[in-house]
């Protein structure tokens, strides 16, 4: 067990900027407005640091260092913006440790997560992108016997990036290492609630790239988000959050007619099928940590498997068991190497859950774990703890359909295959699924039929670099991960070319 100090505290492994300008043409600039706004932990609740309060007089600032960086980072070899990629992950993997305790001092998550899965996939993201670059080719196709249709790939130019606070720099580099690579400068604006890991990310790396290419502009979504996805000198934008909040940015894009890739919310179900409980061995147990894994970075992850549909036949004896892991989870300091489940990642993240704990019971759904705020006492006692709740209601209740985005699973059952994955789809999200069987025909049908971009067999929560991920219905449009991401930073630039000499 190790417990990291926190940061400012003697023996800490982490030093914040006591305050961050934003980080535009590869220096370090104060906000043309001169406001800044002040950035507490979730851990205790108390300011560690304050952060430039972007407006769009510096979006604009950001954008003119962009366009000036552009072409000629566009203009670099695959094999040279590679190398930068590679640099990168490699400047993240010796300063990992870091890292990861900035992310869960910033983000209330447990240190175990950012050192062992925020961090390792952030790196892993850079280099997966650095080698699918290098990897890429363009096409041809013959038209006729003198005529041939080459296809490149191009930048698009300066790309938009906004990004959420529960995976702060896993989403960053979710972001950037695809537009990096493609060859794009970016603006970036982070989540207001966690704007400080990423700065000091950009500290680490400030010499690894040409300036401009990479701009940080933080700030809130109305003043600093808005300007730079209406922005008319952007050629995409891209944008993780809520899907409220996504349909207002496809709406700031349209009016300049640019490509949008939106990762939105989810309310993703978990199906566990009767023979999962056919015998009490390895498999059983497996399926049980995935049921428990709405708990997971506290249950904000938007695919949180927040609906957990059993199958009736094994329904009381499966939740039972679930319940006692549930009851297991060790709660406490995010810096403790032991703690599973952490801090949520802001005051308002943890009355948003708090009242719809209520609203839960209001309409009759059943508390059988957690279910209130937790005091840890000490300095912990000003942090945002919630105990993982288990509720027992019907899938028409609003705890079902509407993303809480806390450690909360909502819990009911179905008959038969047909009526679990009509359950299942019905919800307005498509983003994750989970499905638990032993039989592979069950498991394979299943998959096929629920509505969601990423069905998750028998394991859960997996985040690889090469599987695409991304929502269908309303939880998005496009998809992050995987070299498909790598084409919605690019324009395919098609020559047609005839070789015969002939008169037209
Ligand atoms: P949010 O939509 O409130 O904020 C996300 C970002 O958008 C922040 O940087 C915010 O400042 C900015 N923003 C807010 N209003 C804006 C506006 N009008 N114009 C421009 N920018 C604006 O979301 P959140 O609460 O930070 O994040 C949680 C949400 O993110 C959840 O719904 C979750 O499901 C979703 N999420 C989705 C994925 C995915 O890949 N699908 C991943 C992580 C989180």
């Amino acid at each position: 067990m190790t417990v990291y100090q926190p940061p400012g505290q003697p023996g800490s492994i982490v030093t914040y900027r006591p305050r961050y300008e934003h980080w535009i043409g590869g220096e370090w600039r104060p906000p043309v407005r001169g406001q800044y706004f002040q950035n507490p932990t979730p851990v205790t609740g108390e300011i560690f640091c304050e952060v430039a309060r972007g407006t769009a007089e510096d979006v604009e600032a950001a954008l003119d260092a962009a366009h000036a960086a552009a072409p000629a980072w566009g203009r670099t070899s695959p094999a040279d913006r590679a190398q930068v990629l590679l640099r990168i992950a490699d400047r993240m993997a010796g300063h990992l440790e870091e890292l990861a305790v900035a992310e869960s001092w910033e983000n209330g998550k447990p240190v175990r997560e950012t050192l062992a899965a925020d961090l390792p996939l952030a790196v892993d993201h850079l280099r997966y992108f650095a080698g699918a670059l290098r990897a890429q080719e363009g096409g041809l196709s013959q038209i006729d016997d003198d005529t041939v249709a080459y296809h490149f790939h191009e930048p698009l130019g300066v790309v938009g990036q906004i990004i959420p606070w529960n995976f702060p720099l896993l989403m960053a580099v979710w972001k950037l290492a695809p537009a990096l690579a493609a060859g794009n400068a970016v603006v970036l604006k982070p989540a207001e609630q966690t704007p400080a890991s990423i700065l000091l990310l950009v500290d680490l790396i400030s010499d690894l790239l040409p300036p401009g290419v990479l701009n940080v502009v933080s700030g809130f979504g109305v003043e600093a988000g808005k300007p730079l996805a209406s922005s008319s000198r952007v050629r995409k934008i891209a944008f993780t959050g809520e899907t409220t909040t996504g349909r207002l940015i496809l709406q700031y894009a349209s009016s300049n007619l640019i490509p949008v890739s939106l990762e939105l919310g989810g309310k993703s179900p978990n199906l566990f099928f009767a023979d999962v409980a056919a015998e009490q061995d390895a498999f059983y147990d497996k399926a049980l940590e995935g049921f428990a894994m709405f708990a997971l970075n506290q249950g904000e992850v938007c695919t949180c498997p927040s609906r957990a549909l059993i199958q009736s036949s094994i329904y009381d004896r499966f939740l039972g068991d679930g319940l006692e892991r549930v009851r297991a989870m060790r709660q406490g300091n995010p810096l403790d190497t032991d703690t599973q489940v952490g801090a949520q990642a802001s005051n308002d993240q943890l009355e948003k859950i708090l009242a719809y704990i209520e609203i839960g019971q209001a309409e009759g759904a059943k508390v059988l774990a957690g279910g209130e705020r937790v005091d840890l006492g000490g300095a912990l006692s000003g942090g945002y703890y919630v105990a993982p709740t288990v509720f027992e209601g019907d899938n028409s209740m609003r705890i079902f359909q509407e993303e809480i985005f806390g450690p909360v699973v909502a819990v009911t059952r179905f008959d038969d295959f047909a009526d679990g994955i009509e359950i299942a789809n019905d919800t307005l999200y498509g983003l994750g699924a989970g499905v638990w069987s032993r039989d592979g025909s069950v498991a394979y049908r299943a998959g096929r039929a629920i509505q969601a971009g990423r069905v998750w067999t028998n394991c859960y929560h997996a985040y690889p670099a090469h599987a695409a991920f991304g929502g269908y219905k309303n939880s998005g449009i496009g998809r992050e991960t995987h070299r498909v991401a790598l084409e919605h930073y690019q324009q395919t630039k098609n020559l047609l070319v005839s070789y015969s000499p002939q008169a037209l």
